[in-house]
């Protein structure tokens, strides 16, 4: 047997291509622009690279973008007062402030100035306590990609028993939630929990999101499961060169291909789906702020 391979790529193409569709309907029957700010403090690399594609999808998809570049040293008192502006923005629907954020600010103090109504994000104790009552909000971006593709692959998620690897407010609750609102069984696994190849064993929907290369074997595995690894690690490649290296999950895929019915890559499966769900997000947003009903569009 050998796994169907989720392609993330392509479903995030075509979560982009919904959202490019709702951005023109409500240009058209409402005469508004979803728009996204993200917040980028410093210099770090990745986060660099990060937002940049965070822009350029932003623009793709016709919605407006505004960044703003803050220096490493700036006060965090300045970039509060720029949350506080982008709140107050009324073609701002939804605002990102890009972590991490350089060590003197409070990462949890800044999150929470957003307003829940434009925290795309979901990052904020509103958005995380609305989650876990089942009430109307924004959810983190990362879990409702995962969520999106295992409904794609399995369809109704009730009574499935789901084990989530990792209990991060970024991935691992979020994603518990979900698939908790959708009657799964959930177990949540982390550092401290005895025996998880056995909790692995008994999982239809297996969510990985360690942050350890390869950690979970192809023998841990259900048979038919399906397999979500939300983990992005670099590792060495000599086989591709002097000093290469590459990108693998927090699941060994090649033995995961013998035994799982699904599973996504890495890179190619989960990783697309987080700007994608950004962007859809920021419609949602858009929508509850305008008081306009959600183009159907947008979830077909
Ligand atoms: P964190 O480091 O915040 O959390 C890791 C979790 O894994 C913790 O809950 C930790 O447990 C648990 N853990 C660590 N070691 C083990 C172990 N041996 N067995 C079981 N559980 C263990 O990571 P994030 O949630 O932020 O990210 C997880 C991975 O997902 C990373 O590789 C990250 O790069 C990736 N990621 C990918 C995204 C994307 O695709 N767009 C977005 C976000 C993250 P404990 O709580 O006990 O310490």
């Amino acid at each position: 047997m050998s796994a169907d391979i989720i392609d993330g790529k392509a479903f995030a193409e075509g979560v982009r291509e919904r959202v490019a569709i709702a951005v023109a309907i409500l240009k058209e029957k409402h005469e508004f622009t979803p728009g996204l700010a993200v917040v980028l403090v410093g210099d770090d690399p990745a986060s660099q690279v990060y937002v940049r594609s965070k822009g350029k999808q932003t623009i793709e998809a016709g919605m407006a973008s505004f960044e703003h570049k803050l220096p490493a040293e700036t006060p965090e008192a300045d970039l509060l007062a720029l949350v506080e502006k982008l709140n107050a923005d009324d073609r701002v629907h939804g605002i990102l402030v890009q972590m991490p954020l350089p060590k003197h600010m409070n990462e949890a103090k800044v999150v929470n100035t957003i307003l829940p109504e434009k925290d795309v994000d979901g990052l904020s104790a509103i958005s995380a306590g609305r989650l876990v009552l089942g009430e109307e909000g924004l959810v983190p971006c990362t879990p409702t990609g995962v969520l999106m593709l295992a409904k794609d692959v399995r369809g109704d998620l009730s009574g499935l028993n789901a084990l989530v690897i990792g209990r991060s407010i970024l991935v691992g609750k979020p994603v518990a939630q979900l698939l908790l609102a959708e009657n799964c069984t959930v177990t949540m696994a982390h550092s401290r929990t005895k025996d998880l190849a056995a909790h692995c064993r008994q999982a239809d929907i297996l969510v990985a999101a360690v942050g350890r290369p390869r950690m979970i074997k192809g023998d841990w595995i259900k048979l038919g499961a399906t397999v979500l690894d939300v983990g992005i690690n670099r590792i060495d490649a000599p086989e591709r060169g002097e000093g290469k290296t590459r990108l693998v999950g927090d699941v060994d895929f090649d033995e995961a291909l013998e035994v799982a019915g699904a599973i996504t890559p890495v890179p190619k499966g989960i990783g697309p789906m987080t700007i994608a769900c950004l962007l859809h997000n920021t419609i949602v947003a858009a929508c509850r702020q305008k008081d306009v009903s959600i183009p159907t569009e947008l979830d077909k």
